[in-house]
């Protein structure tokens, strides 16, 4: 039937405009079960992993109470940005709300519980990449800023620079209404007793430097990402190295040593004897091997890790995640605090090498 004889019989016209529009209803209709019934299609893919530092962490040197004390801090903050990023949270949001978590735990060394410097205070450092934009930006040698992370989120988003130090760091944070805390605000017991040990030690040392242990230095902390949009983050904080003096910065701040992001292979926060980490370029270094020699994120972290470092000599571990949501945690200590929460939903939270 052609359109002129449908419009010289009004019912028919009446009829296949109703035919029409139930065609379309329950085309609607269709979409809707279909999204109804496959909720999981809705949400975003996200995944994380954390850590609280690596180092001479054995089962034998800590009691149930201190044990189960980390575990739910690690397991608070890897869930409170795990619930960002499954709203729908940018990842760099995410790696900063939850790294402040793990800031302000005196448990870790970063924020409060940071370890002491030579001269008894504390001088903090912090980095963030974005896998996607490729921005960067990091602060090192702080003193009065209250969470590093965010200034250096602050130094990604707002400035030209990729790494601010010292009094111009704090500077910069202030201008920008960061909050400034004194020095003492990160005071702990436990860090201090750590200190003197550390000086018993350098005095005896012929160099007067002494050897770091890597129980006065573990507890840096960190946090890579997966967010909705299919980016990838990295951001790590750190208090350093027990009895650190003049002006030492080790790997955390660093953008390829401590802390990278790229989204063509994988984004990794460190921990362990940085100068081992900056000299073997280890965050990016296992991107790298990811992205030219075709490694997945698994072999290229443990390589650089468990092969590359363990000859050099350096102690310590990673967090590595890829844009598909891969999670790689190795270290070559006896022990690195850690946690994650797969594209599954899966957590995990450990210690030790289970
Ligand atoms: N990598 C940090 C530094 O060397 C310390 C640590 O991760 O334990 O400053």
């Amino acid at each position: 039937m052609n359109l002129f004889n449908l419009f010289r019989q009004p019912n028919k016209v009446r009829y296949t405009l109703c035919a029409v529009s139930a065609l379309v209803a329950s085309l609607s209709l269709t979409n809707t079960t279909a999204l109804a019934a496959n909720p999981q299609q809705e949400k975003p893919r996200v995944a994380i992993a954390i850590h609280g530092g690596a180092g001479t962490i054995l089962k034998s040197s800590m009691t149930p109470e201190q044990e189960a004390d980390y575990k739910r801090v690690l397991t608070q903050a890897v869930q409170h940005g795990y619930g960002l990023l499954k709203e729908g949270k940018k990842g760099e949001v995410a790696v900063v709300e939850t790294i402040k978590i793990l800031e302000s735990s005196p448990l870790f060394n970063a924020g409060i519980g940071a370890v002491y410097t030579f001269d008894g205070e504390h001088e903090l450092d912090a980095s963030i990449m974005h896998g996607g934009s490729k921005n960067a930006g990091a602060v090192a040698g702080v003193k009065t800023i209250r969470s590093p992370i965010e200034a250096a989120l602050l130094v990604m988003n707002e400035s030209p620079h990729v790494m601010l130090s010292g009094v111009g760091a704090e500077e910069y944070a202030k201008q920008n209404g960061l909050e400034q805390v004194d020095n003492s605000v990160f005071d702990t017991k436990f860090r201090k007793q750590a200190l003197d040990k550390a000086k018993a030690r350098m005095e005896q040392a012929s160099n007067g430097y002494g050897i770091q242990q890597g129980n006065e230095r573990f507890g840096t902390v960190g946090a890579v990402v997966l967010d909705g949009e299919g980016n990838i983050v990295a951001g790590t904080s750190t208090g350093g190295m027990t009895a650190k003096r003049f002006g030492r910065i080790g790997d955390s701040p660093v953008i390829g040593a401590g802390t990278y992001a790229d989204n063509s292979s994988c984004a990794v926060s460190a921990t362990g004897h940085g100068e081992y980490f900056i000299r073997y370029n280890v965050a990016a270094d296992i991107c790298a091997r990811m992205k030219y020699q075709g490694l997945t994120l698994n072999d290229a972290a443990n390589t650089v890790v468990n092969d590359v470092l363990v000859k050099a000599g350096g102690d310590g571990g990673v967090i590595a995640i890829d844009a598909n949501g891969n999670v790689a945690m190795p270290f070559n200590s006896a022990g690195m605090y850690r946690a994650s929460i797969d594209i599954n939903g899966k957590v995990t939270v450990a210690i030790y090498k289970d």
